[in-house]
């Protein structure tokens, strides 16, 4: 199988009939082995029965996965990703927001070397105030915080070789933060301006409570990604400047004392100085806890700290 769609689908109904016409429009035209995978997330509309029907017409492409209730959108791409054979892998939205019709241009780029391209919604068509603006300034802030510098995290449309989705487990939203793991693994990475048309039928499921989630799964990510073998340079670092404020405010509570003959006991900064201590020693401490939760992580799952491209004379996996 050479290329998997993912599609999440929920109260898409009709939604549905548009986009299987556009992917059996543009399917055809690219000579390749191809499925896609709906994913149905618990939809309280006809979605299902609907997709039941497109799967029944063409079973050899149509593959549908129903979810017993709504887990959300990143739950669905992640069941979709499970059961997707292909080597190249395209995620995108059922709305027909997202155009179908793109995908060809997006994988001739692939097929330049790259091993993630990232659509980007250049003229996006939905709401200015509760979703463009606060996603404009989350994506500065997940580029700025990630290194990885793309404009569009949360456009769905998105294509992937198989190998840097592999070890990779989607929480929460996070399907947006598909580029930062890749990177982290050494993907290649690009980007392309992709079509993105209003939603004509149903209604969008997010507001603006989703930028806050997805800042949230920031922390998330950057902790992950930068600190997840290491835990203890983040602890450890939190601890140790701590510790050094609160000897800094007990140096200068010692000089004044002995220089201006200023009572310690009774200064504020004492319990302060105490408190940052204590605060300081604990993070230590929970950087060494971390350290411990890291290695039983890594090694009861065999998860090596290291992603490899290509081995040259070698063959046979070393823990084998
Ligand atoms: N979706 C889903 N589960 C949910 C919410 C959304 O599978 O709980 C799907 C939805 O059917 C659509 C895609 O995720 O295919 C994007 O959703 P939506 O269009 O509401 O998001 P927006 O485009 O407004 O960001
Ligand atoms: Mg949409």
């Amino acid at each position: 199988m050479n290329l998997s769609l993912v599609t999440p689908v929920y109260n898409e109904q009709d939604n549905l009939p548009l986009l299987f016409e556009a992917i059996n429009k543009v399917m055809p035209t690219m000579n390749r082995t191809w499925e896609v995978i709906l994913v149905d997330d618990g939809s309280q509309d006809n979605s299902l029965a609907v997709l039941n029907e497109y799967a029944k017409k063409d079973p050899a492409h149509v593959r549908v996965i129903s979810f017993r209730r709504n887990f959300g959108q990143t739950a669905a791409i992640a069941a979709g990703l499970d059961y997707a054979q292909g080597e190249i892998i395209v995620l995108l939205d059922a709305d027909m927001q997202n155009d179908p019709a793109d995908i060809p241009m997006m994988l001739a780029k692939l097929d330049e070397g790259y091993d993630l391209v990232s659509g980007w919604r250049k003229s996006r068509k939905d709401n200015a105030i509760t979703r463009n603006f606060p996603s404009m300034i989350a994506n500065r802030i997940i580029s700025r915080v990630t290194g990885v510098h793309l404009h569009d995290y949360g456009c769905t449309l998105k294509a992937y070789r198989r190998d840097v989705l592999e070890g990779f487990r989607l929480y929460g939203e996070m399907h947006r933060f598909i580029p930062v793991y890749a990177h982290s693994v050494g993907a290649k990475i690009t980007e392309m301006a992709v079509n993105h048309h209003p939603r004509k039928h149903g209604k969008t499921k997010y507001g603006l409570e989703r930028t806050a989630k997805v800042v949230l799964d920031l922390f998330t990510v950057k902790f992950l990604i930068s600190y997840s073998s290491k835990p203890i340079y983040l602890f450890g670092g939190a601890g140790g400047f701590l510790m050094v404020v609160s000897a800094i405010i007990m140096l200068y509570l010692f000089v004044r004392r002995i220089f201006f003959l200023v009572a310690i006991a009774t200064s504020p900064l004492l319990q302060m100085s105490a408190m940052f201590f204590i605060l300081g020693f604990q993070s230590i401490l929970l950087g060494l806890i971390a350290e411990l939760l890291v290695r039983t992580y890594h090694e009861s799952q065999r998860k090596p700290t290291y992603t490899i491209r290509t081995m040259i004379n070698l063959e046979q996996d070393p823990r084998d």
